[in-house]
């Protein structure tokens, strides 16, 4: 066990109960405040631990992390150091925060420096994304999806178990929690009209999705195996794959998704490292039929993530419309990671590659309105009695997900955004 996740550790930082950020998560993120410039940080409770001024202060010091590394814009730097050093500067941190060490516990001065209220700062965007792929994986979503709009009875293509679908997608809009966004405009084809027409989307909708960062290049023609590709995945954060579901029906075919996706995606400013994730391995779907050779795996490779989905319209209430996992993914990000590399396309720190929509068997663990609402046949009830088929104008869509396993519970913080009216 990673000496950094044992359940019986406990910090000198107050955690409050059901906090996302105890000391056996140890999340990296991005932040700045009035006075100070874009830094690397730790969460820990409701605090954020200033890793450069840590550093200046020489706690660090064993680990010889150049501070301009730790004053930056983003964590690529960092996770480029390799995971030897980010796993033992997670470590060490985890030690200076240990209950029993009074390294930094009894130096109030040291402390006043390095601790700042996460309500206080701003939190950015952690890494800069290079390449974003977005998965397919979810076998309730992908039947769903199928069921709806081609055929019940054969509900998956004839690839979909043989390997992980995928489409690259765009980076350039992917943006932290937190920042609103207007309403996209595009192009659909009313059923009723013989011609397209332009303007605001009437069916933007959310999917419930879980991304991994790359922490390790590969060069190009490398290929990763399912055994190494854990080697090459420095964490993980939540991801709303924002959709226009009219836009996307008529510009689909046939090369895939294009403008209905591009226009945002939204991710949770924490990155929980793979490391913090161990002990929430959970056990995969038995993948019949067998899959082909390079895409075996063994061990558990699924990982337990509880996730939650509300809708808060303006000056209302948050509604739950979806609880699902992270586990009901058909495909794992190993596998996902071995595909997407076998044709020895090259990856790079900091890309972004999203599992797709994270639905579950049951209908409250559908992972997007589509699926909720049943394509617009079922609206969904909110708490303050109004009901939607899709986002409305001024609602915020939250996604929130965290594990929880040995009386030790952490978590991924929010992905959060309001949809403003269209331009
Ligand atoms: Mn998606």
């Amino acid at each position: 066990m990673i000496k950094a996740n044992n359940p019986a550790l406990k910090s000198w930082i107050e955690v409050p109960t059901n906090n996302d950020f105890p000391i056996q998560n140890l999340p990296f993120g991005i932040f700045k405040t009035q006075s100070s410039s874009p830094r690397v940080g730790i969460a820990i409770g409701d605090q954020v631990l200033d890793l450069a001024v840590l550093n200046k202060l020489g706690y660090l010091k064993n680990l010889n992390i150049d501070n301009s590394i730790l004053t930056n814009q983003y964590l690529n730097d960092l996770i480029s150091l390799g995971k030897p050093t980010t796993s033992a500067l997670r470590q060490r941190v985890s030690d200076l925060l240990t209950d029993t060490n009074t390294e930094l516990r009894d130096n109030k001065e040291a402390r006043g420096k390095v601790l700042q209220y996460i309500s206080n700062v701003q939190l950015l965007m952690p890494v800069r994304v290079g390449d974003y792929t977005d998965f397919y994986s979810s076998i309730d979503h992908a039947t769903n999806v199928g069921t709806m709009f081609r055929d019940p009875a054969n509900a998956l293509l004839p690839n979909w178990k043989h390997l992980p679908v995928g489409y690259h997608g765009r980076a350039s809009s992917i943006i932290i929690s937190g920042t609103n966004f207007h309403r996209p405009k595009g192009q659909t084809k009313p059923v009723d009209s013989e011609m397209p027409v332009f303007g605001a989307t009437n069916a933007l909708d959310f999917e419930l999705e879980v991304a991994f960062i790359i922490g390790k290049p590969t060069q190009l023609g490398q290929s990763v195996t399912t055994s190494d590709a854990d080697d090459y995945i420095f964490g993980l954060t939540l991801f709303n794959d924002w959709s226009a579901r009219d836009i996307q029906t008529w510009e689909y075919v046939p090369l895939g998704p294009f403008l209905a996706k591009n226009f945002v995606s939204t991710i949770s400013p924490w990155i929980v490292t793979l490391d913090a994730l161990e002990p929430f391995r959970a056990k995969g779907y038995e993948q019949t039929p067998k899959v082909l050779p390079y895409l075996e795996y063994t061990g558990e490779k699924n990982i337990d993530i509880n996730l939650e989905v509300t809708i808060q319209p303006e000056n209302a209430e948050e509604t739950i419309v979806c609880k699902s996992n992270y586990k009901y993914m058909y495909w794992t990000m190993e596998q996902q990671l071995t595909h997407h590399t076998c044709n020895g396309c090259n990856i790079n720190i900091g890309d972004m590659m999203a599992s797709g929509t994270i639905s579950g068997p049951a209908p409250e663990s559908f992972g997007s309105m589509l699926e909720l609402s049943w394509r617009g046949t079922k609206p969904v009830k909110m708490n303050n009695g109004t009901e939607r088929k899709f986002i409305n104008d001024n609602d915020t869509v939250i996604i929130r997900g965290y594990c929880e396993k040995d009386n030790v519970r952490i978590g991924f913080g929010e992905a959060k955004a309001k949809v403003l009216p269209a331009l």
